[in-house]
């Protein structure tokens, strides 16, 4: 509990078939010019929450994938407690998300490249190995960060850092 491992050398199928999904769940940002970063909430084997970056879309500095992944994903269990799941996310989460990602605790997080501008599971701040706060899941990092790295995660990097500097 607590601390990032890194994908091991026989991915799990199942991690990699999910983040596929976060990986299409990008793509559609692309659509309204927004930075390709997408995340799908699963709960006994299924999406039931998915979400991609909106931020430009909504003009919502909140509008981040997993904030949007974990508002359907609660409401679909009806709980703001998004238990027994696990978040996927083509991006190392940033403090805000990863704070909703406590605060909702969820119980494992994975995700497909870091982010080393911004990201907070261990590249600059580690809000989900935090031992004071009240909750801390599994994490599981460099998952398809390859096929992340190659294209979306590059874009959402350049994208953020380009963003925080305008
Ligand atoms: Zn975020």
């Amino acid at each position: 509990m607590g601390s990032v491992t890194a994908a091991p050398t026989a991915p799990d199928p199942e991690d990699e078939r999910f983040m596929r999904r976060a990986i299409a769940e990008a793509e559609r940002a692309l659509g309204h010019d927004d930075v390709p970063i997408g995340a799908v909430v699963v709960h006994g084997g299924e999406v039931v929450g998915a979400g991609h970056n909106e931020r430009e879309l909504r003009q919502d500095p909140t509008a981040h994938a997993e904030i949007i992944a974990l508002r359907a994903a609660a409401d679909a269990l009806g709980s703001w407690r998004v238990l027994d799941s696990t978040l996927y996310v083509t991006l190392e989460p940033c403090a805000m998300c990863a704070g909703a990602i406590v605060l909702a605790r969820v119980p494992r997080v994975v995700y497909g490249c870091a982010d080393p501008k911004a990201g907070a599971a261990g590249s600059v701040l580690d809000v989900l190995s935090e031992p004071r706060l009240n909750h801390r899941p599994e994490v599981t990092g460099g998952v398809l960060a390859r096929q992340c790295a190659r294209r979306r995660c590059t874009a959402a990097i350049t994208g953020s850092s380009a963003a925080r500097s305008t």
